[in-house]
């Protein structure tokens, strides 16, 4: 169309957590198009397939534009009055019955910090639980855990930006070419211009394909991997001494468990060769600013958060965080907001910015505030609150913007626990997997049709502006949780978005200095930023680390095996992962021109294990595991190894977390999504 569009909206990508800056052109109403805005910080004028094509779901035909209530057994479309009545009713009769812990909120990566605060805020206060979380216990809680642990505070130590002066970047378990590629493309070009690159992962990547080592260690042998390199680095003396001395504590423990982790052990636990872990302990060794950014191939495992601390020992061992110069340890965070979910206390056991609840004196504070008690007992992590729905403990499940159904592991249980509650809340874009169970169905404003704020991967607080409205009667979750609240007799206070982060900063010391109206003077912030005058941390630990001691601490954890092994009756070890150009359950992108990009999911199996099934490229096949049965065709590539195959969650089509296990990290309940037995025949 060649008209002029009519405005421009600076925003923040709501797809990945890269958080790019993206200009919304508007015309008659309706985005025309998105530009990547230039000269902006975090993604420098660059925007991928997702970010720049992927808007024209807000106008899709099926898009959720009325409340819908189930009655007699389907879903009807009906008044906002009515339908937050009917919450609000049914979340009252639950709770007087069976007590509030009966009652658990699924907040999301997808809403803003202001909507996660407010959902936190509304469970403890209006329904009197902790029982509310968000999607990170599905992908990064373990970072959160595991980085607390090593260095004292729950995020990335350093900003995207440093990965212009790394000269080794140790990639592990990501793929962000696909997963977040401009920090994919960041990296490349760092290692055209010279930097090396060691890549942890089973599959062959374009970045591993770029690699100076290629580590395709099997799925489950992080630890021992991360482990392996560690005793390189000890035994050739590859070591920061004076940053060991000074700023960490455990090194004499670390130095004596990984003296049983030599090549040639790690070798045969991770099926990669000696030599090339050598090889890889010694880029990382003997480089002057080594990075590390990893992905949810270290987190999603039985001992996700074991690997995130094995793998933070490593940047310890050469001081490459917290000193000056340092490039550090990047999370890469999967949705765009799933950081600043869990910033916002959106955490069955955490108040905004980390804070425990199990704390008296915190606790105090947050009551004080909001005028009314937060409730001491921690709360239900999500594969709890599914398991106590099906034990009949939780009769009420409240889903803000999630997909579970399709986007949660063994995906069978999730939908008997979801059966089994007496109400279910679903706030939505489109009618989704989970929405089919829901009792009541609310239309939800989009990414592009919100006030607020996102936070990235790399800690920085953005704002997000409405480009355009939501359609029909679909509304911001934020407004939503008012309504339900009022409904109840409660009042959730900050009327606005920009009063619910003012609210947020006064409560919370790592966010005092942010404000909507520093951020649209200043543009964006990181967090920490613990006064008004004061610039975000960008590089974290500088001075201590936020640990009590404050020093960093080693962590001294030995391999132990995954839930999981393939055996004869499921051979094949199953990997999940993303493509490029669709974003988790796909509910945006497949309903834009990226879906003709890619139409539909396939199964990657190796061509020697093709030829055994007698399977062709294209051919239908049924995966099954001891957990469920999915129907995909098969793809023939060389980039999974002989006895692995691969798949994404994008299609609700190919139902892919049927096959994915119970099991879960044993320090955060984030679950094994990396490793399920599985089997695979023709037909
Ligand atoms: Fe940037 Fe990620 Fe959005 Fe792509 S999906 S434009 S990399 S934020």
């Amino acid at each position: 169309d060649p008209r002029p569009t009519t405005s421009t909206t600076t925003t923040t990508c709501g797809y990945c957590g890269v958080g790019c800056t993206l200009d919304v052109h508007v015309r008659d109403g309706e985005v025309a198009a998105v530009t990547p805005t230039r000269g902006a910080p975090v993604n420098r004028g660059h925007a991928c397939v997702k970010g720049r094509f992927a808007h024209g779901f807000t106008r899709a035909e099926d898009r959720l534009t009325t409340p819908l209530v189930r009655r007699d057994g389907r879903l009807v479309p009906t008044t906002w009055d009515d339908a937050v009545r009917t919450v609000a009713h049914r979340l009252a009769a639950v709770r007087d019955r069976h007590g509030p812990d009966a009652i658990a909120m699924i907040s999301s990566a997808r809403a803003t910090n202001e909507e996660n605060y407010l959902a936190q805020k509304f469970v403890r206060t209006v329904i009197g639980t902790n029982n509310v979380d968000n999607c990170s216990r599905l992908c990064h809680a373990p970072s959160a855990t595991g980085l607390s642990a090593s260095f004292g505070l729950a995020g990335g130590t350093n900003p995207l930006d440093d990965l212009d002066h790394t000269d080794c970047v140790l990639l592990v378990g990501a793929n962000p070419t696909d997963a977040h590629p401009v920090v994919g493309a960041r990296i490349k070009q760092r290692v055209l211009a010279g930097a090396r690159l060691v890549v942890v992962d089973p599959r062959r990547t374009e970045l591993a394909a770029l690699a100076d080592v290629h580590l395709q260690a099997v799925p489950g042998s992080n630890v021992a991997v991360f482990n392996g390199l560690a005793h390189v680095l000890i035994t050739e003396d590859h070591l920061d001494h004076d940053f060991l001395d000074r700023r960490t504590t455990g090194f004499d423990a670390l130095a004596e468990l990984v003296r049983d982790y030599p090549p040639d052990t790690t070798a045969e636990i991770a099926g990669v060769r000696a030599a090339d872990l050598v090889a890889a302990a010694r880029l990382f060794g003997q480089a002057r600013h080594p990075a590390i950014v990893y992905g949810l191939g270290v987190t999603e495992h039985r001992h996700g958060t074991d690997g995130v601390r094995t793998l933070a020992n490593l940047a310890l061992l050469r001081g490459a965080v917290g000193t000056p110069g340092c490039c550090g340890i990047l999370p890469l965070r999967g949705q765009n907001n799933v950081q600043g979910a869990s910033d916002m206390g959106a955490l069955p056991d955490l108040l905004p910015g980390y804070q425990p609840v199990t704390d008296a004196a915190v606790r105090d504070r947050f009551s004080a505030a909001w005028g009314r008690p937060v409730p001491e007992r921690p709360g239900l992590r999500i594969p709890q609150m599914f398991d106590a729905a099906i034990a009949g403990e939780v009769r009420a499940i409240h889903v803000i913007g999630e997909n579970v159904v399709q986007s949660d592991p063994n995906a069978e249980h999730v939908r008997a626990a979801l059966r089994a509650c007496d109400l279910v809340v679903c706030h939505d874009v489109f009618p989704s997997r989970t929405a089919e169970h829901a009792d009541v169905v609310l239309p939800a404003a989009s990414f592009l049709e919100k006030d607020g704020t996102f936070v990235n991967f790399d800690r920085r607080f953005q704002r997000v502006r409405p480009a355009v409205s939501p359609p029909g009667g679909a509304a911001s979750d934020f407004a939503v949780l008012h309504r339900i609240a009022h409904a109840l007799g409660a009042d959730l206070g900050c009327p606005t978005p920009a009063d619910a982060l003012a609210e947020c900063a006064a409560l919370t010391p790592v966010f005092a200095g942010l404000s909507h109206q520093r951020l649209d003077a200043g543009g964006p912030l990181h967090w920490p930023c613990r006064a008004p005058d004061q610039p975000g941390e960008a590089v974290l630990h500088l001075d201590r680390f936020a640990t009590p001691d404050g020093r960093a601490a080693l962590a001294a954890l030995p391999h132990l095996p995954p839930g999981e092994q393939p055996d004869g009756e499921f051979p094949y070890l199953l990997i999940t992962g993303r493509r490029l150009e669709h974003h988790n359950t796909g509910s945006m992108t497949r309903r834009t021109p990226n879906a003709e990009l890619l139409p539909a999911e396939a199964l990657e199996i190796h061509p020697t294990d093709a030829a055994h099934l007698r399977v062709v490229d294209g051919a239908d096949v049924t995966v099954t595991s001891r957990w469920g049965r999915a129907a995909l065709t098969a793809h023939l590539t060389r980039d999974v190894v002989p006895g692995q195959v691969f798949a994404a969650f994008h299609f609700p089509g190919a139902t892919v977390n049927d096959l994915t296990s119970p099991h879960t990290d044993t320090a955060t309940g984030c679950p094994e999504y990396k490793v399920t037995a599985v089997q695979v025949r023709p037909g």
